[in-house]
């Protein structure tokens, strides 16, 4: 079940008083853009806003909890509150819904509360046209409409929707305040502390690692592949194979590769390098000693570069194997 409430968030806390005085003093627009990386609290921070929004008694700009519209929101059934979620494939947002569950629904009058709230997560993943069937929306709100926008930036919206919208960039998390987070988590001792590094400030980042142990697998055996660079001869070709048994999180691998490659610069540079994949140091140190900081700048370079390719629909396998070839290049150097 998903809570509605302030007590869930951590952090952001300015962002937090900024959005209970709006609604305390009632000076709350009709639009605002929540920008920040996946994972950093956008859609937490948006439910407990939307639950205050919607509260027929707010304290101190918080929902109270005990109304009746706090009552239908805990049900999951609040009928003013209206989300348009990103598509499975992730690819893109049509017209069409925005159309139907948008606009549509913004002219129906709230039926519970004075306020009807559009939450529409993934906003950068709206097309052109969709973008400016919501604008029209956007431009003419009803009084009792608030939509909140939710992306990792606000570089792929119209700047039309941007200057309607009032923003809120959420800023990652100091390290004090993931470790806190993290410290209080039923977990092993080593992994919790794992996830506050890998967090990274970024709250989502660190949980996924703590609980999906698909993940967490798969994050140990891309750094086990990586383990084997300096002293093995068949490395490169079993990361072949690794990259083809993964296909489908290939996504997941680039990014625990670019974080175990970062994380072997710093340990060249610094002498205390604050780590991403802290429980993996004895390899970060083989591996940082065995390459130049050189070779392991053109490693990144390539795995950045495999990304973009993939990115624009190159082949799979050979993209790969650019990617492998260049890395052999380094290694063999
Ligand atoms: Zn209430």
């Amino acid at each position: 079940m998903k809570k509605f409430d302030y007590e869930e968030i951590v952090g952001h806390s300015l962002i937090q008083k900024k959005l209970c005085q709006a609604v305390s003093c009632d000076r709350v627009v009709s639009a605002y853009l929540f920008c920040g990386s996946p994972g950093i609290g956008k859609k937490t921070v948006a439910r407990a806003f939307a639950a205050s929004l919607l509260c027929q008694a707010p304290h101190n700009g918080k929902p109270c909890h005990t109304c009746a519209s706090c009552r239908l929101l805990a049900s999951g059934n609040h009928p003013d509150l209206i989300t348009l979620q990103a598509p499975t494939d992730k690819k893109s947002i049509g017209v069409e819904p925005v159309r139907e569950q948008i606009v549509k629904e913004a002219y129906i009058r709230p039926f519970h509360a004075g306020r009807k709230v559009f939450i529409i997560e993934s906003s950068e993943l709206l097309t052109v046209e969709a973008q400016n069937a919501l604008l029209k929306i956007l431009e003419e709100p009803p009084a009792y409409a608030v939509f909140l926008l939710l992306a990792p930036s606000a570089d792929q919206l119209l700047q039309t929707v941007l200057s309607r919208c009032l923003k809120f960039q959420f800023l990652p998390l100091s390290d004090d305040v993931c470790r806190s987070y993290f410290s209080k988590q039923e977990a092993e001792n080593s992994r919790k502390e794992l996830a506050a590094t890998f967090s990274q400030g970024i709250i989502g980042r660190g949980l996924t690692i703590l609980k999906d142990e698909e993940y967490y697998q798969l994050y140990q055996k891309t750094l086990a592949q990586l383990a084997d660079f300096p002293s093995s001869s068949t490395a490169l070709p079993r990361l072949q194979q690794f990259f083809i048994q993964n296909r489908e999180r290939i996504d997941d691998v680039i990014d625990f590769m670019l974080n175990f490659l970062r994380d072997c610069m710093r340990q060249k540079i610094s002498k205390n390098p604050k780590l991403i994949c802290a429980d993996n140091q004895a390899t970060i140190e083989r591996f940082a000693n065995a390459y130049s900081p050189g070779s392991l700048v053109r490693m990144m370079e390539a795995v950045v570069s495999f990304r973009t390719r993939l990115s624009k629909n190159a082949s799979f396998t050979v993209a790969g194997l650019e990617l492998l070839t260049k890395m052999q290049e380094e290694i063999h150097d």
